[in-house]
C-alpha cells in the first residue's frame, strides 16, 4: 500500500503570508459584533449526527455532504457542516433561554461539507456567524442585517448588495407553495428532472435554482408577498422600514430563498459580482422554530454566517488593503563574539513591545542584509567591531536607508521616538 500525504481535496493550509487578511477580517468582525453587544461562543467542531439529521432537512444539499463518522464508542457523530445547529443545541444545553436579556452571540470557525471543490467552495471553510436568540421583534432582524452592512463596509468592500425576502411562518408555507406551484404547474414538464422532484417535494427550493431554462418560466412569478399572513406581511414591512430608516441599502428580492430549510419569515443574502459563480458572501434569515423543534422551549431567533474564504478572495480581487503588521527589527551581529551582546538587545527590545527577529547563521553584513529584505523588516540594528569598541550600534532604515549611530543604552528609545504611539 502507498502512502499518501497529500492535502485533503478541498482543503487548503493557510500561511503565514495569507493570515494577516485572516486576522484582520477576524478582528473587524469581533470589534463591530461588540459594538452591538454580540459576545462570543465556541463549541465543538462535531456533534451528534442526529442534530444535524433533526435540523437539515431531506430535500436540502448539506444532507448529503456532511462528513459523518462513526467513534470508537459506536456514537454516530458528524463535522458541522454549518454553525447554526450547534448554537441552538448550546442554547438549549446550557439553559441560556434563562439568562436575562436574549442572547446575542457570535461564533467563528471551520465547517465541513463534501462538495466539489472549485473556485471559492472547498470541502473544509470557515465561517463567522451570529445569532440573535430571543427576541421575535423584526428589530433583530434588521439589526443583525445592518451589523452585516456595517461589517462589510469598514472592511472596505464596494459593490455589495443585500438581498431580501420573506418566506413567511409556517402557516403561509404552504399557501406560498400553492402559488408556485399553480404558477409553473403548466410547464412542470419543460423542467428538469431534478426540478420536477422539487415541485413535488419542496416547490420553495426551485426558486434558488441556478437553472437557466426556469429563469424564463419564473420571470412573471407573481410577488410572493401577496401570499403572506397579515402577521407575516406586517414583520416584513417593519423590517423593511427600519432598514430604510438606517439608510441601509437592500432590494427585495422574491425568488430569494435560503438552501437550509429552517429558515421563517426573513432571509437575506449579501452578494457581490466580483466574486463569480460562487457569488455569496453572507446568507442568513429568522429561524423561529428551530430550537422548538430541538426539545428547547419556543425561541425565535434570527443570525447570518458569511465565509471567509469568500470574503477574503474579494478583499484581494478589490485590492483592499488591510493593515500593516508591527515594525520589525533585525539584529546583525557581525562575527559569533556579538551574539551574546546582540542578544541582550534584542530582549531588551521585546521588553519594551518592539518585534525583533535575530539571526545566529550569518556573521557577515552580505548575509545579514540579504536576510532582512527577505524577511522584510524595517530596520536593521548593525553590531560589529566597530560597534563594540565605540559603544554605539548603527540602525539602518531598510525603506530609505537613512542610517543613524545610536549609543547602546539609546537604543530602546530611539525606536519608541520613531515608532510613536502606533504600535504601543
Ligand atoms: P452557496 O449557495 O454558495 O453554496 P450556501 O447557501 O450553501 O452557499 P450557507 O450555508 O448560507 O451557504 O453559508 C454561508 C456562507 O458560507 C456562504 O455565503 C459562503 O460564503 C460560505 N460557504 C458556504 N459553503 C462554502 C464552501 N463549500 N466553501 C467556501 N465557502 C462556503
Ligand atoms: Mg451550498
Amino acid at each position: 500500500m502507498s502512502m499518501d500525504y497529500s492535502l485533503p481535496r478541498g482543503t487548503q493550509d493557510i500561511l503565514p503570508d495569507e493570515i494577516n487578511y485572516w486576522n484582520h477580517v477576524e478582528q473587524t468582525a469581533k470589534h463591530i459584533f461588540s459594538l452591538y453587544n454580540f459576545n462570543e461562543i465556541r463549541t465543538p467542531i462535531f456533534e451528534s449526527s442526529n442534530l444535524f439529521n433533526r435540523v437539515i432537512s431531506e430535500s436540502d444539499i448539506v444532507k448529503k455532504e456532511m462528513y459523518t463518522f462513526t467513534d470508537k464508542g459506536n456514537r454516530e457523530l458528524a463535522l458541522r457542516p454549518e454553525g447554526t445547529a450547534s448554537i441552538a443545541r448550546a442554547f438549549i444545553t446550557n439553559n441560556l433561554s434563562r439568562a436575562p436579556q436574549h442572547s446575542k452571540l457570535f461564533y467563528k470557525g471551520p465547517m465541513f461539507r463534501y462538495e466539489r471543490p472549485q473556485a471559492g467552495r472547498y470541502r473544509q471553510f470557515h465561517q463567522i456567524g451570529v445569532e440573535s436568540i430571543g427576541s421575535d421583534h423584526p428589530f433583530s432582524d434588521a439589526e443583525v442585517i445592518t451589523m452585516s452592512y456595517r461589517l462589510f463596509t469598514s472592511l472596505g468592500l464596494r459593490n455589495v448588495k443585500i438581498y431580501i425576502n420573506s418566506v413567511g411562518s409556517d402557516t403561509c408555507r404552504p399557501v406560498i407553495e400553492a402559488r408556485i406551484k399553480q404558477f409553473l404547474a403548466s410547464n412542470l414538464s419543460q423542467l428538469s428532472e431534478n426540478l420536477q422532484e422539487k415541485f413535488k417535494n419542496n416547490p420553495l427550493k426551485i426558486l434558488d435554482s441556478k437553472d437557466e431554462t426556469l429563469q424564463t418560466y419564473l420571470s412573471g412569478l407573481p410577488d410572493m408577498r401577496e401570499a403572506l399572513s397579515q402577521q407575516s406581511k406586517d414583520h416584513f414591512n417593519f423590517v423593511i422600514s427600519y432598514l430604510d430608516h438606517l439608510n441601509i441599502p437592500f432590494e427585495y428580492k422574491p425568488t430569494l430563498v435560503r438552501g437550509l430549510d429552517y429558515y421563517t419569515e426573513t432571509v437575506f443574502e449579501v452578494v457581490s459580482e466580483d466574486l463569480g459563480a460562487q457569488n455569496s458572501i453572507c446568507g442568513g434569515g429568522r429561524y423561529n422554530n428551530l430550537i422548538k423543534n430541538l426539545g428547547g422551549p419556543h425561541t425565535p431567533a434570527v443570525g447570518f454566517a458569511f465565509g471567509m474564504e469568500r470574503l477574503i478572495m474579494l478583499l484581494k480581487k478589490q485590492s483592499i488593503p488591510i493593515p500593516k503588521r508591527p515594525v520589525l527589527v533585525y539584529i546583525a551581529a557581525l562575527g559569533k563574539e556579538y551574539q551574546m551582546e546582540c542578544l541582550n538587545i534584542a530582549e531588551k527590545l521585546r521588553n519594551n513591545m518592539i518585534n525583533v527577529t535575530i539571526d545566529y547563521s550569518k556573521v557577515d553584513f552580505n548575509g545579514h542584509i540579504k536576510l532582512a529584505q527577505k524577511m522584510q523588516a524595517d530596520y536593521m540594528i548593525i553590531f560589529g567591531e566597530k560597534e563594540f569598541e565605540s559603544k554605539q550600534v548603527s540602525i539602518k532604515n531598510l525603506a530609505n536607508r537613512h542610517q543613524d549611530d545610536v549609543p547602546f543604552a539609546g537604543i530602546t528609545n530611539y525606536f519608541q521616538t520613531i515608532l510613536g504611539d502606533a504600535h504601543v
